[in-house]
């Protein structure tokens, strides 16, 4: 969750990093079909850990701070939902959590890696 690592995308075709459509569920999740013919199911969560912004990842020198969704004092709160999904040029997507977070910029490599991630988890 530090720090992102693209090889996995090394050999993949060009197309593999275009996504051609995007479903987006507020309360489940992101469904991504590529131009290579590949399809990512994102669950809510699974891109919410994952979060690239400079808090989550600690990127100015604080240490990364992983939502805790186990913690029972926070099963009060509000159930995790996006509010909202902005393109971000023509290379990314960002989410705007309920929860406040909406600096992550998810690029489509990040994304396409994140299907990789799933696949071999799933294989
Ligand atoms: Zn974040």
């Amino acid at each position: 969750m530090s720090e992102v690592k693209y090889s996995e995308l090394d050999g993949l075709p060009p197309e593999a990093l275009i996504p051609e459509h995007f479903a987006i569920s507020k309360s489940t999740g992101i469904k991504v079909d590529w131009a290579d013919g590949a399809q990512s199911d994102f669950k809510l969560e699974f891109l919410r850990e994952r979060c690239p912004c400079a808090h989550c990842t600690g990127a100015h020198g604080t240490p990364p701070q992983a939502p805790d969704f186990s913690n029972p004092l926070h099963v009060y709160r509000e159930r995790l939902k996006i509010d909202r999904v902005e393109p971000v040029g023509q290379y990314a997507i960002s989410i705007h959590w309920n929860d406040g977070h909406k600096m992550g910029i998810y690029s489509y490599q990040l994304l396409r890696m994140l299907h990789e991630e799933l696949a071999t988890k799933n294989s």
